[in-house]
Order: C-alpha cells, then sequence, then structure tokens
C-alpha cells in the first residue's frame, strides 16, 4: 500500500497502549528487513533516515526504496526524517512524498524553537505531512552532535504543554533521562515526567535513545504515554557485527549474497524481537480497519 502517514498511527498506539518501533535504515537490505519484519508480525512500522545517510545517498533514493517495498506490502508503513535542522532537506524529503519529518530546533532558545518548528509545520501541512519536535535536548551523540550530560536539561512540562498545543504534533520528543548511543551507567528515566507532559501535551511521545532500555523499563515508558520507540545505535552493531561474524565462521566464502543474507536475517531477527517488545504485534489491521 502507500506510504501512510505518522500522525493516525501513533495516536492509535497511544490510545492502545503499545509503541511502534521506528529504525533508522543503513541501506537497502536494512529497509527489506524491517519492511518483512513488520509482515511477519503482522504490525505497523516506522522507517526513518538520519540527515547524514540522506546526504550520503539521497532523499529520492531513499524514498524509492522504502516506498517500492511499502507497496506490495500489506502493512502500514511510514516513511520519517529523523532530527533535521535543514529546511532545505526538510523540504525536498516533503517534495518527494515522504510521509512525516522530525524538526530539531531542540539547540535554539524555547521561542526560536517554537517559530522554527511552526516554520516546519506550516511547510508540511501542504502535503498532509504531521511532525515531530523535540523540546530540551537529549543526550548523546546524533549525526555527529554532542550533547553531554551536563548541558542536556530535562523538558519542562509548561514548555511542552504550550509547545504541542501550538503545533499539533504527530510526535513529540522530549529529555526525560534517554540518551542516544549506549548508555554507560544505568539509564535514569524520570517515569513521571513522561506522564506528566503526555498528560498536559495529549500527544504520543517520542522515545529517543530506544537502544540499551531494558524491557521493564519500555514498558514503563509505554505505559506513560511513548509511543514511538527510536532504535539506531542497536542496529549498527547488529549490522557490522553480523557480517564481520559470518567472515569469522566462513573465512573462505567470497560468495557476497551468502554475507549480504547473513546480515539481513539479523537485522530482521532484532526488527522483529523490538516490535514485538513494544506491543506492535497484530496491530496492523485493527490500524488500518480503524483508518478506513
Ligand atoms: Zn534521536
Amino acid at each position: 500500500m502507500p506510504l501512510v502517514s505518522m500522525k493516525p498511527v501513533l495516536r492509535e498506539a497511544m490510545e492502545q497502549g503499545y509503541a511502534v518501533a521506528a529504525f533508522n535504515l543503513l541501506d537497502f537490505g536494512t529497509t527489506k528487513a524491517m519492511i518483512r519484519a513488520a509482515e511477519e508480525l503482522n504490525a505497523p512500522v516506522i522507517i526513518q533516515a538520519s540527515t547524514k545517510t540522506i546526504k550520503y545517498f539521497s532523499h529520492k533514493e531513499v524514498y524509492s526504496w522504502v516506498a517500492t517495498l511499502a507497496e506490495d506490502s500489506p502493512v502500514p508503513v511510514v516513511l520519517h526524517l529523523d532530527h533535521c535542522k535543514d529546511l532545505e532537506v526538510i523540504r525536498k524529503c516533503l517534495d518527494t512524498g515522504w510521509t512525516s519529518v522530525m524538526v530539531d530546533a531542540s539547540e535554539l532558545p524555547f521561542e526560536e524553537n517554537l517559530a522554527l518548528s511552526r516554520q516546519v509545520v506550516e511547510m508540511a501541512a501542504k502535503k498532509g505531512v504531521h511532525v515531530e519536535a523535540e523540546i530540551g535536548q537529549i543526550m548523546g551523540v546524533e549525526d555527529d552532535m554532542v550533547v553531554a550530560e551536563d548541558e542536556s536539561h530535562l523538558t519542562d512540562p509548561a514548555e511542552a504543554e504550550r509547545f504541542c498545543k501550538e503545533l499539533d504534533l504527530a510526535a513529540f520528543a522530549a529529555a526525560i533521562g534517554s540518551a542516544h548511543g549506549y548508555y554507560k551507567g544505568v539509564p535514569k528515566i524520570a517515569f513521571d515526567l513522561i506522564k506528566e507532559i503526555n498528560g498536559r501535551t495529549k500527544t504520543p511521545m517520542a522515545l529517543h535513545g530506544g537502544t540499551g532500555l531494558d524491557e521493564a523499563t519500555i514498558a514503563q515508558c509505554i505505559a506513560n504515554g511513548c509511543a514511538k520507540i527510536n532504535i539506531s545505535t542497536n542496529l549498527k552493531h547488529v549490522f557490522i557485527e553480523s557480517f564481520l561474524d559470518y567472515n569469522k565462521a566462513k573465512p573462505n566464502d567470497f560468495e557476497p549474497l551468502r554475507y549480504i543474507d547473513a546480515q539481513y536475517q539479523a537485522c530482521k531477527a532484532l526488527f522483529k524481537s523490538k516490535i514485538a517488545e513494544f506491543g506492535g504485534t497484530n496491530r496492523a489491521a485493527e490500524l488500518l480497519a480503524k483508518a478506513a
């Protein structure tokens, strides 16, 4: 089916108490593995790309992979631009047919962030697309931008409420203690803050830094209002390690397709485990019935 927009998918997830997995694609093979994993579980899936990935391939190339695979698939697939502050990149993606975009102006003061995010919301609305936006900077490394723990401040719930009231977002990303990359110590997730923000904004929260959070933590994030969970770091590791492991096991095999397949199977297994863990299994049909 054609790509779907993110807002109704996440609203439904929030209402039903599950989260939709959002994976950062790396190439065509990982994209295909995401869609097959979703199909095998009859689940919705969000396929996203970082600005860095789009700059390496192109917004058109990435769109063609995802749209082609989604076209022949019975499950709802969202194509989402992850963390972006470049309005030109956002505009190109919207013009090409991407069904969701994130504007990340979180390093700016509140009013400037709101103004820039509003500009993107208005641009996206012309294409029938809703936006993910962020306030409070999330710790860790994203697209080579480092936010240290002491620079990161948790999102202010009153600001979150005003921001979401003015923007009517598909998803709201907040600094609630999670981090991009691997966690060094035990992550300190502010569950009460997630709950308070979600209660005030009534907007599905996007949990950034899903890699390395244990099942109990994930379950509590979902119970308190997270409806989109991003997985990127975990995939990067599985992607590289599965390739290397195959070579270690079969050092004399120079048939690339067998390497690619080993990588594909490992990535698909990761996607299936995350989709299932976040409660996405068997949600596709229900979602589509409501959308029809
Ligand atoms: Zn992120």
